[in-house]
């Protein structure tokens, strides 16, 4: 990558590796599930989250809304974060397609929702009342700075979820992050739940593509669905080949992608004006704001580091991503950069 892009992880580009899989990649029909690249992707990817089965989608939003409408119908509800993903940043995919309503629970400072939130929107059968059928949770919790999400937390909510008569779907678009930083295996993370998505196009590289797995019964239902949404893709092995170098050699290396985003962190910290809690890099992200007194407006912070090819976006609080292309030595450079900025005011 030519630019120090700290905008999102999504902005990876592919690596060697996976233009050269891609370019050698077996294919057939996959409409026809005759492509062998994505049968094996899938394969992979259900075996990683210890699920029966696995199915190619084309994004995490396309995953989530396949997965949403497979667990749902018209007129359900589904339980989820109110700073949930899936509810804020989906352009409402679940109820304009699916008609399925959402309701909300406050999402927690450690990415979690309260047990006792999850029971109370649970309502009981009544006439009045959308039926319940669902509770979306998200792994790592992306609007909290990738936040992520223990597996006792995950078991005891899902085990809740199924005692009050809901499925559990898990927003899992950076659940490798997940399982990075907290030393476990992301099958770990999905416990007793029913279904996840997760992406192959952030952190881990690929171009394009997630992976929505579950039961062998449920991914049915998935492929039926992801049809009506337009999402059966053809000779989709060339994708599907970038994904499993994302499986194989990415989702082993994100913890350089956490030392970097905390050595980023620890860098700006030391800048006046910068408000920076170190307690919040777990993952990948570096989220920040300014200081009251500090007289440097994001606009202007963002100008001056495109003038150094730092890419970022101009909002508080800040959110800075790094990703494979952001190795070490550009981290210095761009504290360096940061550095030089609030110095100048
Ligand atoms: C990025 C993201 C998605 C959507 O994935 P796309 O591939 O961008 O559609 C869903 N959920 C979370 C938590 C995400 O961070």
């Amino acid at each position: 990558m030519d630019k120090i892009d700290l905008r999102s992880d999504t902005v990876a580009w592919p690596t060697p590796a996976m233009r050269q899989a891609m370019a050698n990649a077996e294919v057939g029909d996959d409409v026809f599930g005759d492509d062998p690249t994505v049968n094996r992707l899938q394969a992979m990817a259900a075996e990683r989250m210890g699920m029966e089965a696995g199915l190619f989608v084309s994004s995490g939003t396309q995953g989530n809304l396949v997965a949403i409408l497979s667990h749902c119908t018209r007129g359900d509800e589904v339980i989820l974060g109110d700073k949930a993903h899936t509810f804020n940043y989906e352009a409402g995919g679940i109820a304009a397609l699916g008609g399925v309503h959402p309701r909300t629970v406050p999402v927690q400072p450690d990415g979690t929702l309260r047990l006792d939130d999850i029971r109370r929107a649970v309502r009981p059968p009544d006439v009045h009342f959308a039926p319940p059928r669902l509770l979306c949770l998200e792994n790592t919790q992306g609007s909290l700075g990738g936040m992520p999400v223990g597996a006792a937390y995950t078991r005891s909510a899902a085990a809740l979820a199924h005692e009050l008569g809901l499925k559990v779907h898990v927003d899992g678009a950076r659940i490798f992050n997940a399982a990075a930083a907290l030393g476990c295996a992301a099958r770990d993370l999905v416990d007793g739940v029913d279904s996840v998505t997760f992406c192959l196009s952030k952190g881990l590289c690929a171009p394009v593509g997630a992976v929505l797995c579950g039961s062998a019964a449920f991914i049915e239902q998935a492929r039926r669905i992801r049809k009506i949404v337009g999402g059966g893709m053809r000779q989709a092995g060339v994708l599907a080949a970038a994904g499993i170098v994302a499986l194989e050699v990415m989702a082993g290396r994100l913890a350089e992608d956490h030392a970097n985003a905390r050595r980023l962190a620890e860098g700006l910290m030391q800048i006046d004006g910068v408000v920076l809690d170190i307690e919040q890099v777990q993952t990948n992200m570096v989220m920040f704001t300014l200081s009251d007194d500090c007289p440097l407006a994001p606009a202007h912070i963002s100008a001056r580091l495109a003038e150094h090819d730092i890419v970022t976006l101009p909002r508080l609080p800040f959110r800075l991503v790094t990703h494979y292309w952001i190795t070490p030595e550009r981290v210095e450079r761009v504290i360096e950069a940061f550095r030089e900025i609030f110095a100048a005011g």
